[in-house]
């Protein structure tokens, strides 16, 4: 079949009826149906610490802001939390949190991927979103047991980059490159991303992106819109910003074409979408999504893992989690893999 052209992207995420838009995102659903099926895959999230030191402007975590009580959780704390992970039949969990790169960092990783595969026999699948490393260290982790690395690009255009990012040392476009590119050698499956509805953003610099996340044919794609965080730079320029209700159609028009460019990846329904819309990841999943990530950090930290305002969930424990979404998952028809890894088909069809 055709690719989709840039002309064509272009078209799709300017669409504007109704009808034409719920078309857009029948026909995803269609292709999700046919190359990954109905079949949700659960993520237990755990945000294991929100110390940062990058200073994204969008991110309330950023080292900048010093009205955030920084914590990190326990060893003992994590694994409990994969514990009802596993008790769960999620499948896998991802591991997140800021971005420290200190030898004691890295150590302390490691010892965790090593606990946790222990603990759980070898049988959760393990995600990792722990930002930009050196490649030895993404090694170190792999060879304990992470499979999966999600790394967003945020967006592919270097200008807008710059403008959401500080121009320094610490936040290069090209090392966060050079990072996707290193996970990929490593082996693992990689997943990337990016923020809709960014201040400066432009709906031919998303096509762009899209098209850039195709052609570097990563396994899994995690985008939500942003969400501004009255206590970061990029606050001061929100009047910029489409309404959040349009940020959200975006994000969900995205989800949509990326099923219809890249049929059979893992593509996840991001809780940002949850933070403008209540029923958001569901709707996501009727638009070609497939993983959901239900929150498993320990409620006492939930509220200290601000990446934006209006966050989700804050206020519920893991247990409460659970029985929430699964209603909601069922309510739209779609059944969920227990006991599943759910990896990224596209993954296995690029390794054979
Ligand atoms: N520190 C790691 C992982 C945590 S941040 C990293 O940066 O990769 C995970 C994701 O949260 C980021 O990639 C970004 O896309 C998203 N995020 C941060 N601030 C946001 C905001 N204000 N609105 C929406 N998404 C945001
Ligand atoms: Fe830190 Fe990630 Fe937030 Fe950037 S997006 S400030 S790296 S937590």
């Amino acid at each position: 079949m055709k690719e989709l052209s840039r002309t064509e992207i272009i078209h799709l995420l300017s669409l504007s009826k109704r009808s034409d838009i719920e078309g857009l995102f029948k026909r995803a659903y269609e292709i999700k149906k046919e190359f990954v099926g109905t079949k949700v895959y659960f993520r237990g999230l755990i945000e294991f610490s929100n110390i940062c030191s990058k200073n994204c402007y969008y991110c309330g975590l950023r080292a900048g802001n010093k009205d955030l009580k920084r914590y990190e959780i326990s060893e003992k704390e994590v694994l409990e939390a994969v514990d009802i992970a596993w008790k769960s039949k999620y499948g896998s969990i991802v591991l997140q949190s800021g971005e420290i790169s200190t030898p004691d960092f890295a150590d302390k990783v490691e010892r965790l991927l090593d606990k946790i595969k222990k603990a759980t026999n070898n049988e959760i699948g393990i995600t990792l979103s722990c930002g930009e490393q050196p490649r030895d260290v993404y090694q170190r982790w792999f060879d304990a047991g992470a499979h999966r690395y999600l790394l967003r690009i945020e967006t592919s255009n270097q200008d807008l980059y710059y403008k959401i990012h500080p121009n320094d040392k610490d936040h290069i476009f090209g090392d966060r490159l050079e990072c996707l590119r290193s996970l990929k050698e490593i082996g693992y499956q990689v997943g990337s991303g990016i923020m809709v509805g960014l201040p400066f953003q432009s709906i031919e610099s998303i096509a762009d992106d899209l098209i850039f996340l195709r052609d570097l044919d990563v396994d899994m794609i995690g985008l939500g819109p942003y969400v501004e965080h009255s206590n970061t730079p990029l606050y001061e320029h929100r009047h910029y910003l489409i309404p959040k209700k349009d940020r959200f159609d975006l994000a969900l028009k995205c989800i949509a074409i990326l099923r219809i460019m890249m049929k059979d990846i893992n593509l996840a329904s991001a809780t940002a979408l949850q933070a403008i819309d209540e029923e958001g990841r569901e709707k996501a999943l009727m638009a070609g999504a497939n993983i959901i990530m239900p929150n498993l950090t320990p409620q006492k930290y939930r509220g200290d893992y601000l990446l934006y305002e209006d966050k989700p969930c804050t206020n519920e424990n893991a247990i409460q989690c659970k029985g929430c979404l699964e209603k909601r998952v069922q309510k739209y028809g779609e059944s969920i893999g227990y006991g599943e890894w759910g990896d990224s088909k596209h993954y296995k069809k690029r390794k054979k």
